[in-house]
């Protein structure tokens, strides 16, 4: 099950549903739907086909893009405008010693870059639901194209910002209030003035694609590195394995989750053992591959003076690295409870063993019942009640597809999976797949997360602060998504349905926290041999991978000749110090929902207060103020509690139900 996480696209903050979004299954017996809405294909309970065309998708369902351009010639006029702004913008150079003319030139480059960030939204959302179209592809591009011409331009300016003296800077701020907005933005080139090099260097690594000084996240834009991966996994052959009703099929990464979570053991190991072993088979290149990307990111780092890579991408959000290694630390020293759900996993699916092939299928088959759009959108505004009645009438306003936010079903050309973009001044716009199952569900609730969080920020800030890093953002998907969860268990009629969504929060917990600080884990120390002069061989990575996989969980997991190998196929871990904000977002997310639903109006104004601030002050800093700290061992510590809890509460149910085979 692999997502695409959080990608940006030239500016535009699109984060998707965490990796760690349960499951299948559902049921769908909570409340009554409001919508009164009959279901896509026009007859209630139908559930979505992805085989459709977007033009039988009746248009209420569809998002609406006039907000950023009217139609495709108004985006093409935006194109033309951006550049003529552009050429405007060059001419400020050499000219920023000047009070007046930096705040002009300032509003001017603010300008060009929110038009630009349209232009590229636009293209993108087009090309979403498009996939298939050269002309969309064409438009996106070119979008793009745009985007990396105005951020060469702003590399220009810096020299100029950092030239300014500490006072006479503080007496422009005093002197012109409309400089003072573009502090915080000043402010955070300055303080990384010990990292910019001459003007001949910057020129080198532009063109060798360094982003770290990007004022957006070009993490989208895939390095060589990622390219050689792609193509990798997708030409490596898999096997042919025989399925549940004994046909022969074609293992393929399409349906890989599909099979490594069959009920059927002999299936689901073939499947993994199938991917594994022909990783194995590719493992040089799939070593090389990766180990071209981490020394990358390293000579990047070391090029403008950063002692180790993640210094160089943690602080570049106001991260302190510390942050990242005190959570994996966290972690590690938590595994308890994930080597307890190990052990009942073995002992409910009656195994003498537990393989890594074991993971994966539903610990109890789920309660089928699906759940239709009105209905999720019902049970997601119950859940987050607590966040008080303003909040609440926003998410009401975005849910309703009404208003154009969201996209909500799945068709032919649209790409899977799920996320949510904003541009300043706009409402957030959310893509969906939404086949009616639980995690549908789960991943509305989540992305309406990032969306509320997106609104808030650009409510309560100026353009210059209203972003924000990765690990803010995953707390505040989510905070709703555990809400919703735990108050399906809360109300679930039955106790196999309990039991169900109980195993569904666990394996969430495990996945998103669990897993990703294991790969976040793999990253460091990956990074940490590069930096040491150590090659970076497949054995090298194999060895690491297992060696993490035994200390996370223990004697519990029985490994298989080819586990080692799982490395080979993450796509994260070109990324750059990405994931450790899932597990991270997790953890706090679940520390603030206990604490807002505990709590009173305080603990409520304190998370929403975080969610407002967006960048203007460090994400540290936001954190302590909503009373988390990501890496603090007690907010770990809450996370895995409530996976032992949950645990306790299934053996209960099952000891009530007879009990599973010891
Ligand atoms: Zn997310």
């Amino acid at each position: 099950m692999v997502r695409r996480a959080w990608f940006i696209v030239a500016g535009l903050v699109l984060v998707s549903c965490a990796a760690g979004c349960p499951g299948r299954g559902g049921s769908g017996t909570v409340e009554p739907t409001g919508g009164g809405t009959a279901g896509p294909h026009g007859t209630p309970g139908t559930p979505p086909d992805s085989s459709m065309s977007r033009a039988e998708v009746p248009d209420e369902y569809k998002w609406n893009l006039a907000p950023l351009f009217a139609d495709d010639a108004a985006f093409e006029a935006g194109l033309a405008e951006a550049a003529l702004q552009r050429g405007e913008l060059a001419g400020c150079r050499g000219t920023l010693a000047d009070a007046e003319r930096l705040e002009r030139c300032l509003d001017l480059y603010f300008r060009v870059r929110l038009l630009t960030n349209k232009l590229t939204l636009y293209a993108n959302l087009r090309l979403e639901t498009d996939t298939e179209s050269a002309e969309a592809q064409a438009r996106s591009d070119r979008a793009l194209a745009a985007m990396q011409e105005l951020m060469a331009l702003a590399a220009t300016f810096r020299g100029e910002f950092l030239a300014w003296d500490e006072a006479a800077l503080a007496a422009a701020y005093e002197a012109r209030p409309g400089l003072r907005s573009y502090r915080p933005y000043l402010e955070r080139i300055r303080e990384r003035r010990a990292h910019v090099l001459g003007e001949e260097a910057e020129r080198v690594l532009s063109l060798a694609g360094d982003n770290q000084w990007a004022e957006i996240d070009l993490n989208e834009i895939p390095s060589d590195h990622e390219k050689v991966f792609d193509s990798l996994l997708a030409e490596i052959p898999l096997p042919r394995i025989v399925d549940e009703s004994g046909a022969e099929v074609q293992l393929a990464l399409s349906n890989y989750a599909r099979y490594r979570a069959s009920p059927e053991r002999r299936v689901r190991e073939a499947a993994v053992e199938g991917l594994f072993g022909a990783l194995r088979a590719f493992d040089g290149a799939f070593a090389a591959a990766l180990a071209g990307q981490f020394r990358f990111n390293v000579f990047l780092a070391r090029a403008r003076g950063y002692e180790r890579a993640i210094d160089a991408y943690l602080w570049r959000d106001q991260v302190d690295p510390a942050i990242y290694e005190g959570l994996v630390r966290a972690v590690e020293a938590n595994t308890a409870p994930v080597r307890r759900y190990l052990e009942l996993r073995r002992r409910l699916m009656g195994l003498d063993e537990l393989h890594i092939y074991d993971l994966y299928t539903p610990l109890v088959p789920p309660v089928e019942s699906r759940i239709p759009y009105e209905q999720a959108v019902e049970e997601i505004l119950a859940a987050v009640r607590p966040l008080g009645e303003e909040y609440l009438a926003t998410l009401a306003e975005g849910l309703d597809p009404r208003n154009g936010w969201i996209d909500v079903y799945p068709h032919r050309d649209k790409r899977s999976g799920a996320f949510c973009a904003y541009v300043y001044g706009e409402h957030p716009w959310v893509f969906m797949n939404y086949f009616e199952e639980l995690d549908d569900l789960l991943t509305l609730a989540h992305e309406f997360g990032h969306a509320m969080h997106s609104h808030l920020a650009m409510k309560h800030q100026p353009y210059v602060t209203s972003s924000y890093v990765p690990l803010v953002a995953e707390t505040a998907s989510t905070f709703n998504e555990v809400l919703v969860l735990r108050r399906r268990i809360e109300q679930a009629p039955t106790d196999d349905e309990r039991l169900y969504l109980l195993g569904e929060l666990v394996e969430s917990i495990r996945t998103t926290i669990y897993r990703q600080a294991l790969f976040a884990a793999f990253e460091l120390e990956a990074h940490a041999a590069v930096e040491a002069g150590t090659p970076i061989t497949a054995e090298f990575l194999e060895r690491t991978y297992l060696d993490l996989l035994r200390r996370f969980y223990g004697d519990g997991l029985t490994l298989g000749e080819n586990d080692g190998m799982e490395w080979a196929y993450i796509p994260h871990f070109y990324w750059k110090f990405y994931v450790y904000s899932y597990a991270g977002g997790l953890a706090a997310g679940i520390a603030l929902g206990e604490k807002v639903l505990a709590g009173g109006e305080a603990e409520r104004e304190a998370y929403l207060g975080m969610l407002r601030a967006g960048s203007s002050r460090p994400p540290l800093e936001l954190f302590r103020e909503a009373g988390v700290a990501p890496s603090d061992p007690a907010v770990v510590g809450a996370a895995a509690r409530l996976l032992d809890d949950s645990l306790t509460r299934m053996e209960e149910i099952l000891a009530r139900r007879g009990g599973p085979s010891k």
